[in-house]
């Protein structure tokens, strides 16, 4: 090993501490897009047409029990199979695509996530 092998050494390390700190900024940049994409969806108006049509519901406490004796409180969007979103504010529903859906919401298409 010369004198000279340290400077390169030097340069060969930061080259690659720079390259793994780059892949690790693209990486967590690609992940708050990602959740940042669906919080960004239009919420989903209980005044909607489907919404209206579909009976969905901000609350899932909301719900009309005369008119849907099945409904049960622990019935959430969180736990429903059509919600892709996380187990609590807003997030994706295959039902009301383009739009978020509040985590505590229902609808009456609500099924249990299996
Ligand atoms: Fe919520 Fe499921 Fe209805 Fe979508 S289909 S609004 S996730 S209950």
């Amino acid at each position: 090993m010369s004198q000279n092998d340290k400077p390169v050494n030097m340069h060969r390390r930061q080259f690659f501490a720079t390259v793994g700190a780059a892949a690790g900024s693209v990486a967590l940049g690609t992940l708050v897009t990602q959740s940042s994409n669906a919080a960004d969806l239009p919420p989903l108006k209980e005044a909607d047409s489907l919404a209206v049509t579909m009976n969905y519901k901000e609350d899932t406490t909301k719900v009309d029990g005369k008119k849907f004796p099945n409904h049960k409180a622990d019935q959430t969007c969180a736990n429903c199979q059509f919600y892709q979103g996380p187990a609590t504010g807003v997030g994706p529903c295959q039902i009301f695509a383009g739009k978020s859906v509040t985590a505590k919401g229902w609808c009456q298409v609500w099924a249990l996530k299996k």
